[in-house]
């Protein structure tokens, strides 16, 4: 009886929060089509949660927990098709059309190919680029083209950094080295490419977040988004933690970005909120910030 009431009083809480949630902008979302839904992640999350059953229910799953918690944009980034199909199905005007990419060929791509979708508003933010899953980084020669055209447009780019999957490079990624996740690697982009803006996804994960924090702090113009760290291990919440302190103290707050990172598992958009607005040295405006204004000056919304 005490444990029904208290379970409770918890959807209650759930249900006011959710229903007083600042608006948010949620800078990590994958999208997939059923030719690759679930070939890179397992059926289970670290928890047993059990993925969504195809690609039309995850969709749907997403864009539910996007109306429940004022999700008012979300990049959205997976095989250009499911891109195309969320957009499609998007009423609301939620979505900013991402790209997953993890070698310059993907898709059959080229850098012709690749400014066209662009001036066909196929792509508007460059990522998530998985380069670290084929073991190359962005410094590298053939992402270059990719990063010209990028500057030319004025198109965000979102470069993962951190590691991957456990197990990971066992299976879909055998590349995939640690060392490839650190967000040093992609400091020649930032000094090639000055006006790019350019975001680290994942806050250099649990491999390299000083490494993050201190090139945000030596290139200003670099931000960050708090992806996957917030909900998918406990390892992850701690570092994340500790990096949103050390953000914090160090006065970078202003660069930290809100993402989920739900792959095929759209629970996870809601842990990683009521993760992040259950952190109690955060103010309310700290929370605003993430949650919504700075990813609104990075993507310059308001013009
Ligand atoms: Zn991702």
């Amino acid at each position: 009886m005490t444990k029904n009431i208290i379970v409770l009083l918890i959807l209650l809480q759930q249900f006011l929060f959710a229903d007083s949630q600042t608006k948010i902008i949620d800078m990590h979302i994958h999208s997939y089509t059923d030719s690759d839904f679930g070939d890179r992640e397992p059926a289970s999350d670290h928890y047993g949660k059990k993925s969504s059953s195809n690609a039309a229910s995850h969709r749907a799953e997403t864009f539910a927990a996007f109306k429940k918690w004022n999700i008012v944009k979300a990049i959205v980034s997976g095989n250009p098709e499911s891109v195309e199909t969320w957009a499609a199905n998007d009423s609301n005007d939620r979505v900013i059309k991402g790209i997953l990419i993890f070698s310059p060929h993907d898709y059959g791509l080229d850098s012709v190919k690749f400014e066209q979708m662009i001036k066909d508003k196929k792509i508007e933010v460059f990522g998530e680029i998985g380069a670290y899953y084929r073991g190359t980084t962005l410094s590298d020669s053939i992402w270059q083209p990719y990063l010209r055209i990028c500057e030319k447009y004025d198109i965000p780019v979102a470069v993962h950094t951190g590691g991957g999957d456990p197990g990971g490079t066992y299976s879909w990624s055998p590349k995939a080295r640690l060392k490839f996740g650190d967000p040093y690697l992609i400091e020649d982009v930032l000094i090639k490419y000055p006006k790019l803006r350019i975001y680290l996804m994942h806050a250099g994960g649990e491999d390299w977040p000083e490494h993050a924090l201190r090139l945000m702090a030596y290139y200003p113009q670099l931000y960050t988004d708090l992806a996957v760290m917030l909900w998918v291990e406990p390892n992850t919440q701690r570092y994340i933690t500790e990096f949103l302190k050390n953000a914090k103290h160090a006065g970078y707050l202003n660069k930290v970005m809100f993402g989920s990172d739900q792959m095929v598992w759209p629970y996870a958009i809601e842990k990683s909120i009521i993760f992040l607005n259950n952190l109690t040295f955060l103010t309310e405006q700290d929370k605003e910030d993430i949650f919504y204004n700075n990813a609104a000056r990075f993507l310059r919304l308001e013009e």
